[in-house]
């Protein structure tokens, strides 16, 4: 398989704490991969080392694509329109057109004059995935997608990255601390603890794992 996000032996410090060390991570084209861990595992400072927001101390990133980052909370203009939001995950790339996200979030397209400050959690969560979309992403990666969001909320926004991974190929690496949504979704897993990959494998393999499933599943 070809990977689109390549990253080996990465280490992040903040000052004197390692909030990463040595970690080591791949998602091919296509893919669907989880990161899980617990609070201050370290889950967004993997992310946004991978999309270049933080330089690592050591080791490497490699990106085979186009990276879109749904950041931890959303980070919306909430004063602005969904259309300019929108707009603005396009602006790297001067791409303004946002029939192409509409297509596949026709919700923002009724939403569009909308100031994205008003709109529901989970409204605002379709924003952010839609602005990311905007750059028309090779992979996507997903910080905390449930956050804060009702469980039917949550699982239409899954429904739609299921639906763009099986008809656009976009893989994702979705970071949750929702473990059990995570490995559900996703067909690969790490499991991130103090800044280290403590296990990883397909994560029918991991939800079966008693170590795992009594840390993040709830029981064994
Ligand atoms: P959460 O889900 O709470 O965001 P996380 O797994 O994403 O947790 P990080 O936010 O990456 O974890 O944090 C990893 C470690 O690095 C934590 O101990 C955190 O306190 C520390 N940390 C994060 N950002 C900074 C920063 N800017 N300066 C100093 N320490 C930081």
């Amino acid at each position: 398989m070809t990977p689109v996000i390549e990253a080996s032996d990465l280490v992040v410090r903040y000052g004197p704490a390692t909030a990463l060390d040595h970690v080591s991570l791949r998602v091919d084209a296509g893919e669907l991969v989880a990161l899980v861990g617990p609070n201050g595992a370290g889950k967004s400072t993997l992310v946004n080392t991978l999309s270049g927001i933080l330089r690592p101390a050591e080791g490497s990133v490699s990106v085979h694509g186009r990276l879109a980052h749904v950041p931890e909370g959303r980070q919306l203009f909430g004063d602005l329109t969904v259309e300019d939001n929108l707009r603005l995950g396009g602006r790297r790339y001067r791409e303004r057109d946002t029939a192409p996200v509409h297509a596949v979030l026709p919700r923002l397209a009724d939403l569009r004059h909308r100031r994205a400050g008003t709109l529901s959690g989970g409204e605002q969560q379709m924003v952010a995935v839609g602005r990311a979309l905007m750059s028309r992403p090779d992979v996507l990666a997903v910080d905390e997608l449930s956050l804060g969001l009702a469980p039917l909320v949550v699982a239409d926004l899954v429904e739609h990255l299921r639906e763009l991974n099986a008809r656009r190929g976009l893989a994702v690496l979705l970071i949750e601390q929702n473990a059990r949504l995570a490995l559900d979704l996703c067909s690969r897993a790490y499991v991130l603890e103090a800044g280290r990959i403590v296990a990883t494998g397909p994560s029918g393999e991991l939800a079966a794992d008693a170590r795992v499933s009594a840390a993040y599943l709830g029981g064994v």
